[in-house]
């Protein structure tokens, strides 16, 4: 087929995971779609790969994304008349440690409630699964009868068939050679001539960076090499298959990190081993101009220590040869997740590309970009695959070494108390020097090196340290000082790379007080500012600092720097005088808060700390401009001081020498996190997503419903007269050793009723705390239900309001 001179989308590539995009675009009624392939179907990544299709994940939308990516492929071939092959066979997860099975628990938990039967099963029920394996040494497996493989060329070639069915087109070898704008659409160059289109996608696999470079645009992205190896056939998998009539589940040891699968008769052993390769990463290296359907050569030596492993867990596996290795690309980007959604800083081009797993998440991830490319948002959150979570920082060796640690640890356990260690020291504060010295045990925050806790001389601050759920261990104690210094003298606390937009010109007031929820403060006042997006769900938070009538800084989290900057740019008018500029590297911040904070700020400068609570002034310290902001995090008595960074360093160190006869103490993320839940204060992406509405959310407080018009007012107001389903609450909950996680379940007469968006230990009240999403009928105060914590279910008590630490803010209005 010739290229057509236009379309309405033009998708980049024709893997498993463009192919799926295509697809569902043709299901949304965009017929008018055509991918674009420089060789076959499938040439990239997708025709080498297992086929593993896992429901497995701790991540709430990668589950999500994957659950659906099941659904979808059991009724696929039957939808689109193309047979494939798909066993559905389960799955057994080994667990080594008692870690390991609170993983399995907090997976079975989320996919339970996400309607799958993920099952924890103890030691004994392992060989009833699957006979073969060793298991003297184990605490226990998850067994989940979702899993299964599938033919990955077969899966592409259904999902074409049934988009080609629609009215979409493909055009095979044909490679796109250069994008442009013109006349506010976009040209695609190919091999085959141009072709115009609205929207265009980037689907381009382990090619996506040369891709995105067309567009101008550095793609957070390395290449690594993944084997598997097949072996020949084994007389007892034969006679076993031949007797139950059935393929054996997929094994996981994640603990010695490889799955171990069924081949016809034999075995596919994959390993993701930790002395790992990637590929393409030097100038002596480059990535062939075609590379399609070829392979890296063999290189089982890598992977000796988890082949004897593997041999010793399946004793069959060691009786046979190996047949045959398979040695492909795989892209990764600094976090293992892919990038699907809006391409940064461009006008109507996406990205859905950099997949680890791109069979298993194909289908999910076909849908999510089809939402983003019809609707300009998706239907569940999809904030860990955001291509707006790197924000530009990122450079080639940071990709490389991201890379290599996450493919490295790919079934690694992520614990709540543990920072990676590759990549660090990126971005440091300006009195990063000073906090080393305080004993900072840092996490990065967007690339910002941010204290998490204070250790004292002698205290553990190693990494195995960090290896439990549990909330105890050499930081609770220090954690408990920090807070409790807030709560009873003051705590400081350095929070660089606080993400901040200088808007400014005439007309900047009104937009403002269009596009937020709620008010707008008046000059010299701050206040918090909601944005909805059409269905009234929450896209993200700010604080607005009014400078002028026309004049703010509008203050974000890190890591939503370009994505807040993004919806602020999306909404000016065009041809509109008013200036949005990201000015957060020249500004750094710190949190001054407790009871004894205005006596050390009267000690170095001689600003009104009588201005009420939500006021900002302009002050000197040490002869230096700063603006002391009235507000708290903690929720206590409290200023944050925004300096510019060359005054930073300056000021904080007449801060710290004042405060030190108020017993002034620097405190952390991890404190931060405990002050701010005690407070009902919501996280971003946490707490506040696009899953809830700003009703939901409990942010009807914000909601000026006397306006005119605002994004999202007519959805929230329907949903005011319908009834709002679910509420926001705090629970006192009486937890054991551990706090509970994001998405933890809410349980009442049996029925799931909700779940949590954040836990943590309250310093403050002694208790544990957790926020979360409650059915409506049952958010009543004093109203009990119950916590699943890792597979236990704990007592939890619904709070009168939100906060259960200074409910009326006088401690803040002090
Ligand atoms: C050994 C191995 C085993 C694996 N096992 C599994 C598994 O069990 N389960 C799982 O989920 N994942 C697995 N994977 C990962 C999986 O293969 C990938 O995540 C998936 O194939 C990615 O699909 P994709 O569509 O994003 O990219 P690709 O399949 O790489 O497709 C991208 C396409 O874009 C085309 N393209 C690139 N540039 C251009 C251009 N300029 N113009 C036109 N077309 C272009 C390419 O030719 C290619 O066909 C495995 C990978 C390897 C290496």
């Amino acid at each position: 087929m010739g290229l057509p001179a236009h379309a309405r989308v033009v998708i980049i590539g024709g893997g498993a995971v463009g192919v799926s995009s295509l697809y569902h675009l043709a299901k949304a009624g965009w017929t008018d779609s055509i991918l674009i392939e420089r060789n076959e179907l499938t040439s990239g990544s997708t025709w080498h790969a297992a086929g593993n299709v896992p429901t497995f994940s701790t991540s709430w939308s990668i589950m999500n994304m994957q659950r659906y990516s099941a659904e979808l492929y059991r009724g696929l071939a039957d939808a689109v008349d193309y047979p494939m092959n798909y066993h559905v066979t389960g799955s057994v997860r080994l667990a080594h440690t008692k870690e390991r099975m609170r993983e399995f628990q907090r997976a079975k938990g989320m996919g339970r409630y996400q309607g799958m039967d993920i099952e924890v099963i103890g030691v004994g029920e392992i060989g009833k699964l699957y006979p073969f394996v060793e298991t003297h040494d184990l605490a226990g497996a998850l067994y989940d009868p979702n899993d299964g493989d599938i033919d990955p060329a077969q899966l592409t070639q259904a999902l074409a068939k049934g988009a080609r069915d629609l009215g979409a087109r493909i055009v095979r070898f044909c490679a796109v050679t250069g994008v442009r704008r013109e006349g506010g659409e976009w040209v695609v160059e190919t091999t085959l001539g141009n072709i115009r289109c609205e929207k265009v996608v980037n689907a381009a696999g382990y090619r996506a960076q040369e891709v995105g470079r067309m567009f101008g645009r550095f793609v957070p992205m390395m290449t690594m090499s993944h084997q598997y190896l097949l072996t020949e056939p084994i007389p007892e998998i034969e006679a076993w298959s031949a007797a139950s009539g059935k393929k054996l589940p997929l094994l996981r040891d994640v603990d010695s990190s490889y799955y171990l699968r069924q081949e016809k008769t034999g075995f596919n052993l994959g390993p993701y081993e930790r002395n790992c390769r990637g590929h393409w990463m030097t100038p002596f290296d480059p990535m062939p101009d075609d590379f399609s359907f070829q392979l890296f050569p063999d290189d089982l030596d890598r992977l000796e220590w988890y082949i004897e492993d593997a041999m010793k867990r399946v004793p069959v596996l060691g009786t046979v040869g190996v047949q045959k290795v398979i040695n492909g690309p795989i892209p990764y980007t600094p976090d293992g997740n892919p990038l699907i959604g809006p391409m940064p800083g461009l006008p109507n081009a996406y990205e859905a590309c950099v997949f680890t797993f791109g069979i298993a998440q194909a289908g999910g991830a076909g849908k999510v970009l089809a939402e983003w490319v019809t609707e300009g948002a998706t239907e569940w959150d999809m904030w860990s695959c955001d291509p707006r979570r790197f924000t530009g920082s990122e450079d080639q060796a940071y990709c490389d070494v991201k890379g290599l640690e996450v493919y490295g640890h790919e079934y690694a356990i992520h614990f709540p108390r543990h920072a990676w260690p590759a990549g660090r020291d990126r971005k440091l504060s300006p009195i990063h020097d000073m906090t080393k010295a305080l004993g900072a045990v840092y996490g990065a925050y967007n690339g910002w090196e941010r204290a998490l806790w204070y250790a004292r001389p002698g205290d553990d601050t190693s990494e195995a340290s960090t290896q439990t759920f549990e909330r105890e261990g050499p930081w609770h104690v220090r954690i408990r000082e920090e807070c409790l210094a807030v709560r009873d003298a003051a705590g400081i606390l350095d929070l660089p790379g606080f993400s901040r937009y200088r808007v400014q010109g005439a007309g900047a007031r009104a937009w403002l007080e269009g596009l937020i929820t709620g008010n707008v403060p008046k000059p010299g006042r701050i206040g918090l500012a909601y944005f909805s997006d059409d269905k009234g769900r929450i896209v993200t938070e700010m604080s607005v600092m009014a400078i002028a009538e026309d004049f703010f800084f509008l203050i974000t989290a890190a890591v939503a720097q370009l994505h807040d900057l993004e919806w602020l740019l999306a909404h000016r008018p065009e041809g509109s005088a008013i200036d949005i500029k990201d000015v957060t590297d020249a500004f750094s911040c710190q949190i001054l808060t407790g009871p004894a904070s205005r006596a050390i700020l009267a000690s170095v400068c001689d600003a009104d700390l009588a201005l009420p609570w939500l006021t900002h002034q302009t002050a000197q310290i040490t002869g230096r401009y700063c603006q002391l902001v009235r507000v708290s995090f903690a929720g206590e008595l409290g200023w944050e001081i925004h300096t510019k960074t060359d005054d930073t360093a300056a000021i904080i160190e007449a801060v710290w020498s004042a405060g030190k006869a108020h017993g002034l103490k620097p405190f952390g993320m991890f404190a931060l996190d405990s002050l701010r839940i005690e407070k009902g204060y919501r996280a971003w992406k946490g707490d506040l997503s696009t899953d809830y509405t700003l009703l939901q959310g409990g942010l009807d407080r914000f909601i000026n419903w006397s306006k005119p018009d605002f994004p999202g007012k007519a959805a929230l107001q329907a949903e005011q007269q319908r009834g709002v389903s679910k509420r926001f609450v705090a629970l006192v909950v009486e937890a054991g050793e551990c706090d509970p996680p994001y998405m933890s379940t809410l349980w009442h007469g049996g029925k799931v009723v909700g779940e949590t968006t954040s836990g943590a230990w309250g310093h403050r009240v002694d208790r544990c705390i957790a926020l979360g999403m409650l059915r409506s009928d049952l958010a009543a105060p004093g109203t009990e239900v119950e916590v699943e914590i890792f597979g236990v279910r704990h007592r939890a008590i619904v709070q009168d309001g939100q906060a259960v630490w200074d409910p009326r803010n006088e401690r803040l209005r002090a």
